[in-house]
């Protein structure tokens, strides 16, 4: 029976944990994209800017 919920668990307090960041290279514009999401091997990035920039916009 020493089940206890410790109070303001990851509420405040020394909570530092950075999610992870890949650093890739825009493909068209050259432009440095930070991502926490881990870009694939071997495919070319775009950056949003140059990603909204090709779709044509009804
Ligand atoms: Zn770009």
């Amino acid at each position: 029976m020493a089940r206890k919920r410790r109070p303001g668990a990851g509420k405040r307090g020394s909570y530092k944990k950075k999610p992870p960041q890949h650093k890739v290279i825009c493909c068209v514009c050259g432009q440095e994209i930070v991502t926490p999401v881990r870009p694939p091997a071997g495919q070319d990035l775009t950056c949003l800017d140059c990603v909204s920039a090709e779709k044509p916009t009804p």
